[in-house]
This record gives structure tokens, sequence and C-alpha cells, in this order.
């Protein structure tokens, strides 16, 4: 579509649909952004300026989009408000925000891209991070860092590592990914969907537009994704973290563990996964996913295993802030539920002694679980936020619990308690809006008060 003089309707002011609006000027295109933010908290000043109509403080499914040429979404907004679905019916092509940017791709570039309930970010940082290393210097980000619409208004790149949310691979129609790992599917945002199907509808979108030659990778321990990719065109890889099982019907290479790393189902083709980054048989999973995308991307073996070593990890996910005297301190604010918390002590060898800082504002759901999972690991819980009683109450046969009410007295109790050899793990298990803006603002006040620590 040659948007020149086009008109435009972009719902959804956050970082994409500011990004989509910009490379939807670039264009020529006459932009209305709208937003259910009043238009002056939208940070959208420079686009006024370069003539943007920008519409605030309205519902954004009770809006009137009259007839614009096109409707272009952020990922944030569901496609069934209402005043999407009337523009659908009268014929208004409605994109989302991936689906603008992709047609402005660079001919040629190759495109990959990972969805999944949990382990996107990971996956998506270390697949950028692999196929850095085999020099291929890719743009890397989507849901995670930069929207692709503003990647495509820099210079080209050759290969484009996209994070796909459900939410964005719903508005995607035409994009070809390359490259497409499925990571697992469990219920998550059934608030969105209509249930379990429709959301799995959602995330096997990254296979539709696949062509014989791409690849496909899939959790071969996920009925749900193996079930996803079945239509898939491109050729089917899967990975598992059973190290004896056979190759499930329909794939023709299964990854899976060995001592010290893994196998890639490809003779020959063995990596090591030493890297305290990536602890824990969800990451081995990960880079298990990472590792097949970048290698059927071409990325020597060698070269994989430069960036597997080298990989930083991502802040607040099992991030090893610092080691003092001995004692490791592990920002894993990210887990902010109960699953996800499970998920980080599980990533700890048993016998590894942890003392656990949780609590936060909780979703609702058991902690029972996470006290199971703490028996012999768990030295002693540290208590914070408005679910320290809930916690404490599922603890207190498992552990000895100190109640601190706040990050910064848990540090400090904790910096009196840890011996050598033992880990303190943020890993709260909950939402953090009690005390902080977002886990991120968490997960730094924790990493400062630990660097601060004498
Ligand atoms: P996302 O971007 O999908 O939210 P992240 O990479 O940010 O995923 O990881 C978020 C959390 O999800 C991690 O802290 C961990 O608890 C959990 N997780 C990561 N990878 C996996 C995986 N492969 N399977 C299950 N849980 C995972």
């Amino acid at each position: 579509m040659d948007l020149g003089g086009r008109t435009v309707s972009v719902l959804g002011a956050g970082a994409s649909g500011l990004a989509a609006s910009e490379l939807l000027l670039s264009r020529g295109a006459r932009v209305t952004l709208w937003d259910e933010r009043p238009a002056a908290q939208l940070g959208a000043e420079a686009l006024i300026g370069r003539g943007v109509a920008v519409r605030g403080g309205t519902p954004l499914g009770d809006v009137d989009l009259g007839r614009p040429d096109l409707v272009v979404v952020s990922p944030g907004v569901p496609l069934r408000l209402s005043s999407i679905v009337r523009a659908r019916e009268s014929g208004v092509p409605v994109w989302g925000e991936i689906e603008l940017a992709a047609r402005f791709l660079p001919p040629g570039a190759a495109v990959l891209g990972v969805t999944g309930t949990n382990g996107k970010s990971t996956t998506t940082a270390l697949l950028g991070a692999l196929c850095e290393a085999g020099g291929l210097a890719p743009f890397v980000g989507g849901n995670l860092g930069t929207p692709l619409s503003r990647a495509v208004l820099e210079p080209a790149r050759r290969m484009y590592v996209l994070e796909l949310s459900s939410f964005q691979l719903e508005g995607m129609e035409t994009v070809r990914v390359h490259g497409a790992a499925l990571l697992n599917l469990t219920p998550d945002h059934l608030d969105r969907y209509d249930g379990m199907e429709d959301y799995a509808a959602a995330k096997a979108r990254i296979f539709r537009n696949q062509q014989p030659g791409d690849v496909a990778v899939v959790n071969a321990d996920d009925p749900w994704t193996l079930r996803m990719a079945a239509d898939a065109r491109g050729r089917r890889f899967g990975f598992t973290l059973q190290p004896e099982l056979a190759t499930p019907e329909g794939l023709v290479g299964l990854a899976g563990p060995v001592e010290g790393g893994f196998q890639l189902g490809v003779a020959g083709v063995t990596l090591r996964l030493a890297n305290r980054a990536l602890r824990g048989a969800h990451n081995l999973a990960n880079a298990m996913a990472a590792s097949l995308l970048a290698f059927h991307a071409g990325v020597q073996p060698v070269r994989l295993q430069v960036g597997l070593d080298g990989f930083p990890g991502l802040p607040h996910r099992l991030e090893s802030v610092r080691t003092l005297d001995g004692v490791e301190w592990v920002n894993d604010s990210k887990a902010t539920n109960v699953d996800a918390a499970l998920t980080a002590l599980a990533a700890f060898p048993p016998g590894q002694r942890l003392w656990l800082i949780a609590g936060g504002k909780g979703k609702g759901a058991p902690y029972r679980p996470l006290a199971e999972a703490s028996v012999g690991k768990v030295a002693g819980l540290l208590t914070v936020g408005q679910d320290a009683a809930l916690l404490e109450s599922e603890f207190s046969a498992v552990c000895p619990v100190h109640a601190c009410e706040t990050l910064d007295r848990a540090v400090a109790r904790a910096r009196t308690l840890a011996r050598p050899g033992e880990v303190v793990l943020l890993s709260p298990a909950c939402a953090s809006f009690d005390q902080f803006k977002n886990f991120e603002h968490r997960g730094a006040t924790f990493r400062a008060l630990v660097e601060a620590l004498g």
C-alpha cells in the first residue's frame, strides 16, 4: 500500500504506537493517534508538531474512527474493541504495528521471531546475541526494547530478531517469519481470549506465512506447541528436556540435554551450557530454542558457543548482582507470580541453601506450592509487602520466617543471616505495585541496596 496522502488512525500511544505514527508520517500518511490517556500525558508533542492529530481521553472502544484508509493497532489494544470491529466491518484494513513495520523491511532481510507464554525476552535476547556472535549484526527488538516501526526507520539490517507477543501476532496478516520459535503455552491472558484454543490460535500465527525451507522450532515436551505447528510449511525442529525422548512425528530434528550442555539434533553439534546467566532447566530450554534458530540461520557451532558463553542475561531474571563474602545475591524481580518463583527455586541445584525474599502485591494464587518447593532448600524466608502474612502462614512450617516489611530491611537482615556458599534470592512471587512502580523499579532498588553493602 502506498501510504502517501492516506488517512491512518493509530490506536494506542505507547512506544509502538508512537513509532508507528512516525513511520507513517515518514511515508506521507495523514495520521490520527488515539489513546485513552489525556493527550497532554502521551509524550507526543514532537508528533503534534509534525502534523499528527492526537486525540486523548476517550476509551478506545468508544471512539468513532470515521472512515480512515487504514487502522494501525498497538499491541496493547485488543482487536475486538467495538471501534475496531466497526472499522473492519466497513471494509477498513486493520493492521498490527508489526504488520505495518514489516512492510518496510529491507528486501531480502531475514526475520526471526520468538513467542510463547514464558521465556520470550530471554530467548529473543539470547538469539540476538548468538546471531551477533555469528557476525550477522541483527536488529533485536519488537515486544522487547525498540519497536520494529522504529527499526525500519534506521539503516537497513540483514536480520531482524523479534520478540512477538500474542497481541502482536494477532495483528499480523502477511508477515513471513523465516525462523520462528514457539517456546511453550500455558494459561495466560485468558482475560483477553475466549479460552486456550483462542490463545493458541493467536500464537500459532507465527508460523502462518512460512514457506518451505523456513524453520519452525517447537517444544517437544509441550503438546500444545507441537499441535500448533502441525500446519507449518517450514522444516520443524523440536527441543526437549528429556534426554532420551524419541523425535516426535513431524519433526525433522530434536535438540536435547547432554552432560554439561545440549546437542542440537544435528550430527556432531554439541554445545556447552556453563553460563550462570542461563542457569536452570527453563534456560536450557530457551538456549536450545535460540541455538536451533541461530544455527539454521547460518551461525556456525563455534560461534554459537561464543554467544552462549558471553550472553550477559537480562536484568531482573535470575540476575547475579554480586558475590560478597562468599554469598551470591540474585535479583529475580521479574518473578511477579508463584510459577515464576517456583522456576527460580528449581534453577538452583538440590543442596544449595537459599535465603528467599518474597512478597508484594499478590495475585491470588496459593503460596503452598512455593512453600513445598522450599523444603530443604530455603534456609529462611524474608517477607516484604502486602502479602507477607499470607506467605508467612504457608512457610512457617517449612523454615524460619523474618517479617521485614520493606526491601531495605530484608536486604540488611539477609546480610546478617547468609553464610558463605549460600544465595540470597529476591524472587517475590508477587507484583510490585504496592511498594514500587513496577518490577524493574523493585529490581533496581534491590540491586542498589546490594551494591551498597559493605
Ligand atoms: P517473557 O518475555 O515471556 O515474559 P522472560 O524471558 O522475561 O519471558 O522470562 C520471564 C520469567 O519466565 C522468568 O523469570 C522465568 O521465571 C520464566 N521462564 C523463562 N523461560 C521459561 C521457560 N522456557 N519455561 C518456563 N518458564 C520460563
